[in-house]
């Protein structure tokens, strides 16, 4: 780690601590739990991914169109989209340039000699299975603790082989898509049957 991140965690810009630091007078904005916030949060949404801003720690609406992004540096971001979310869902964006994999990919082109992350978010659908499997697990997690008592997805463990796959970018994106276009409403007629089917996979 560098020397950019230190144990004091400012809301609004600067420096991102890795580990959760406990919180007590704050309430997380997904899971409605005291003592963290969206960024370390380990609840997830029925689409297997945290549905909040990270930089704002709210859940109003996605990183990409948050007011307060523009105060946040490359290292920022690499801490609140990959460094915070290892063992954990992956933030909900649709911007590819925040989307994890494609942040590790971009870190490693600057770095090559960058070491691999001893655990990385999950996929979208080990997340899923997660969350379907044990429910209730957000509400006894223990945030402050050792964070590597979250599990490793098998998919993402290996960074050669998440940079190879693809489909974690590209999967993710388009169900989000997808089911998005069918709570807005916003559906064409030749979708609706293909959304319909994504849907009721979730
Ligand atoms: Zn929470
Ligand atoms: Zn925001």
């Amino acid at each position: 780690m560098d020397g950019h991140i230190n144990q004091s965690t400012t809301h609004m810009g600067g420096e991102v601590n890795i580990a959760p630091v406990p919180e007590p007078d704050r309430v997380c904005m997904a899971c409605g739990i005291r003592g963290h916030t969206v960024r370390d949060c380990v609840w997830t949404s029925d689409r297997g991914d945290m549905p909040s801003c990270p930089f704002c720690e709210t859940c109003d609406h996605r990183p990409e169109a948050c007011h307060s992004k523009d105060l946040f540096d490359a290292d920022d971001i690499w801490d609140l989209f990959v460094l915070k979310r290892a063992g954990k869902s992956q933030v909900r964006t649709m911007d590819s340039d925040l989307i994890w994999p494609n942040l590790v990919r971009a870190r490693l082109e600057r770095n090559p000699d960058e070491p691999p992350l001893a655990l990385n978010p999950h996929s979208r659908p080990f997340s899923l299975d997660q969350s379907r499997s044990n429910p209730l697990r957000f509400k006894t997690h223990e945030y402050g603790n050792d964070p590597r008592g979250l599990e490793a997805d098998p998919r993402t463990a290996d960074r050669a082989e998440l940079l190879r796959d693809s489909g974690l970018v590209d999967d993710y994106v388009m169900t989000i898509v997808r089911v998005e276009m069918w709570e807005g409403g916003r559906l064409m007629p030749g979708n609706i049957t293909h959304s319909y089917d994504v849907v009721l996979e979730l």
